[in-house]
């Protein structure tokens, strides 16, 4: 299965990296000239655990030199998928999977607006990577990835990939119900994200303060009752499951939080921003999420 990965930041550069020590043919394409130029000359360094391996793999800037790929992985940040679909468009063949394995919600929905929706597939990932300069990330995190189609059926060409990926040590399991996991992936990153990162804390010390867990609380509520007007079941205690992964990643500054910090475009319009518009569609009012949207979009348009 030949390989092509748009967006080699900390996430691209993991699983390219993992896929091609396995003896996979897989292509890093990123717009970075430094960091592609770093992978052609050292290889891909990983850290994990304190030691560093180097993983020879084809890198480029140029998309048109990679030729027709059998499977083409999204792993840009959000805002940029329209910009990466679109250039991977010269990589496509009949049977070319198109598999987003980013956060948030409706990435199908930007990617079919360029390519035959029967040709995505949807992935949510448990692993977790960090950039550390050109050509070096950190492997964090061992989490399960799990892939799913979107009608939810068992198909050869799903199977084929996490074979694939099992190959690559990558713990991979197939969903029928993707869009659930999608959505149990998203409450977590709305109940911690964007409160994190404007109150300026790590997430563990979002559970120090009732005034924090007051509103985690009231952000992942009114997710969940977005998710069940539209037939999806939200399994468990959302809160309480919002509420132990804040106590497992207690030391970590997420995502968005470190976005801000380093004054950063945020990926806000796929999480809050993306629950706020389908509240919208159905008529529901979700004025925390409105107003924490609201907040993250003004932090990122007065960065100076
Ligand atoms: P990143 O910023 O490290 O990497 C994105 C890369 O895309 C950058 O190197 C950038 O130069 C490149 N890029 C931008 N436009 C491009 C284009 N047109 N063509 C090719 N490359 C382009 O981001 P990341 O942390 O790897 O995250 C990627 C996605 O995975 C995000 O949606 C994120 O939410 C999700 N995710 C990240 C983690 C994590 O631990 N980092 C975990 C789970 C999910």
């Amino acid at each position: 299965m030949k390989t092509v990965i748009m967006g080699a930041g900390a996430m691209g550069s993991l699983y390219g990296g993992l896929l091609a020590s396995s003896g996979e043919e897989v292509w890093l394409v990123d717009i970075w000239k430094e960091h592609i130029e770093a992978i052609r000359s050292k290889g891909l360094i990983i850290e994990e655990k304190g030691e560093e391996k180097s993983i020879r793999v084809h890198a480029t800037t140029d998309v048109s030199s990679v030729g027709k790929a059998d499977l083409v992985i999204l792993f840009v940040k959000t805002y940029h998928t329209e910009k990466a679909v679109s250039d991977a468009l010269v990589l496509e063949k009949e049977n070319t999977v198109f598999l987003t394995l980013q956060n948030g919600l409706a990435n199908e929905d930007v990617i079919s607006r360029q390519v035959d929706r029967r040709k995505v597939v949807l992935g949510v990932t448990n692993q977790g990577a960090t950039l550390l300069g050109p050509g070096k990330i950190r492997h964090g995190g061992w989490g399960k990835t799990y892939l799913g189609e979107l009608d939810g059926q068992g198909t050869n060409r799903i199977r084929e990939i996490a074979q694939v990926f099992e190959k690559a040590g990558i713990k991979t399991e197939i969903s029928s119900a993707i869009q659930r996991l999608i959505w149990e992936k998203l409450l977590i990153n709305i109940g911690i994200n964007a409160l994190a990162a404007v109150t300026g804390v790590k997430n563990g010390q979002l559970l120090d303060h009732p005034e924090a867990l007051m509103l985690m609380e009231a952000l992942v509520s009114e997710a969940v009752e977005v998710a069940e007007q539209k037939g999806i079941r939200i399994e468990g205690n959302p809160v309480d499951k919002v509420r132990a992964v804040a106590e497992a990643t207690k030391a970590n500054r997420c995502s968005m939080g470190q976005d801000l910090d380093n004054k950063r475009r945020t990926e806000i319009d796929v999480i809050n921003g993306a629950l706020v518009r389908e509240a919208e569609r159905l008529g529901l009012s979700v004025p925390y999420n409105r107003m924490i949207t609201n907040l993250i979009k003004v932090i990122e348009k007065t960065y100076h």
